[in-house]
């Protein structure tokens, strides 16, 4: 497979970086392999050696790199099946290797529009996935581009301009292109929102970003499900307590005994009752769940509330402008700006907040390495126990299932909105912070 994407841009499988002829017409002078390197090795050297890039491809004045893309785990298994592809949790996420091939393409000092060697991205698990870096690349260097630009590339695909002027989003044109060049390189609905994903970093990986560390955070449950594995990757939330101070635009969730500050709107994990539930694959949480692999793969599948997640960030940010503070969740009225703000993370029969696991809970959970068990309120003075944690997974009232489930007993917190009054809330918790000890140093 060998497809044209630009003037610069080829996308193809293993053989076709083997096709000299080919290369030399197009003028090709880079490779870029996506995947499993020892694969592609594997294809010159059938007794299982690893010999250099170089040596495989045998092409010495073109240069070859390769980014690895290693399957997540055993329930993030690599496909050449679009349908595979198109399930988090059963595709890759495919957004922290996007820089680095997007590096390899045009550095980042250099100028937009500047001739680049003409590369070829291939990959022989999948085209859709050399494709997501092809479009990645585009998306990148047409997003901001003037409409004369985009519709060299993108020909009628290119997005007519909006009348007032407003940019207008280039994607569901670049993926129509892609399609129309090849079928194979048709992009499956979650690499496509993983593209947008990308575009919301500002097409660089932002460790910060809720959607990453979501995704992150799965996958790392994934690898401690399938093979006991405890990531070194610090996966923590930073303590609201260290950052409360020029972060306070965000709900927070605190301590009902003694309000020490436990976690913000972006640490905690959006979730939604099945019952009622609209999107397409409600009730996707029922049915089988025999092994701990399967119930990861369930807890993926049935959340929904993941696939929202790609709009987090608005989600999030409708701030309310009252002071709630202590208001009990379950009293909360239904069109007050709290019920508002808090209806992502679940609904009455919901007994709990599911969050991610926070950097104080280091300390008050015991082994790290455990799979399951409490966790208390990390004031020495309190100590109260707010809820419990499980890597594997914990089915909610409401009948979701969310893995992993790190869970603040909703009777247990106190949800704070964002105040109007800085001053307000700082002098608040200046109250609450001179009592309670620091918790031990950061991970
Ligand atoms: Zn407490
Ligand atoms: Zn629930």
């Amino acid at each position: 497979m060998f497809f044209k994407v630009t003037d610069t841009l080829f996308i193809g499988d293993y053989i076709a970086s083997q096709q000299r002829a080919r290369l030399d017409r197009h003028a090709i002078r880079q490779i870029v392999y996506l995947g499993e390197i020892a694969e592609v090795a594997d294809r010159r050297r059938p007794d299982g050696s690893l010999p250099e890039l170089d040596a495989v491809t045998n092409l010495k004045d073109i240069r070859v790199t390769a980014v690895e893309i290693p399957p997540i785990s055993q329930t993030c298994e690599w496909s050449d099946d679009a349908a595979a592809l198109d399930s988090q949790s059963a595709g890759p996420y495919l957004v922290p290797f996007a820089t680095q091939v997007l590096d390899l393409l045009r550095p980042v000092d250099q100028e937009p529009g500047a001739l680049a060697d003409a590369t070829l991205l291939c990959c022989d698990l999948s085209l859709s996935v050399a494709a997501f870096f092809a479009a990645a690349a585009l998306y990148r260097d047409l997003a901001e581009a003037p409409a004369d630009e985009v519709a060299a590339i993108l020909e009628d695909h290119a997005p007519a301009p909006a009348e007032d002027g407003t940019p207008i989003d280039i994607l569901p044109g670049l993926v129509a292109f892609l399609a129309e060049k090849e079928p194979r390189a048709l992009l499956p609905g979650e690499l496509v929102a993983q593209l947008r994903n990308f575009r919301d970093m500002g097409f660089k990986l932002d460790m910060n970003n809720p959607v990453y560390r979501r995704r992150r955070l799965y996958d790392i449950a994934a690898l401690r499900q399938d093979f006991n594995f405890v990531a070194a990757e610090p996966i923590y939330g930073q303590d609201p307590q260290a950052t409360r101070a020029v972060s306070n635009q965000k709900l927070l969730l605190r301590c009902r005994q003694c309000r020490r500050p436990l976690a913000d709107a972006d640490h905690i994990l959006p979730h939604e009752p099945l019952t009622g539930g609209t999107g397409a694959d409600a009730g996707a949480g029922a049915g089988d769940s025999s092994a701990p692999g399967r119930l990861l793969r369930k807890g993926l599948a049935s959340h929904r509330s993941y696939r929202a997640d790609y709009s987090h960030s608005v989600m999030v940010s409708h701030q309310g402008d009252l002071a709630a503070s202590a208001t009990p969740v379950t009293h909360a009225g239904p069109e007050s700006p709290l019920a508002r703000a808090l209806r992502p993370f679940g609904g009455s029969l919901c007994s709990s907040f599911f969050v991610e696991p926070m950097e104080w809970m280091l300390d008050v959970t015991g082994d790290p390495s455990a799979m399951q068990g409490k966790i208390a309120c990390p004031n020495a003075k309190c100590q109260t126990k707010l809820g419990g944690f499980s890597w594997i997974g914990h089915q909610c009232p409401c009948g979701d299932w969310v893995a992993p489930a790190f869970m603040l007993n909703r009777s247990k917190v106190d949800c704070v909105l964002p105040t109007q009054s800085l001053g307000a809330l700082t002098s608040q918790l200046r109250i609450s912070r001179q009592p309670v000890p620091r918790p031990g140093p950061a991970q």
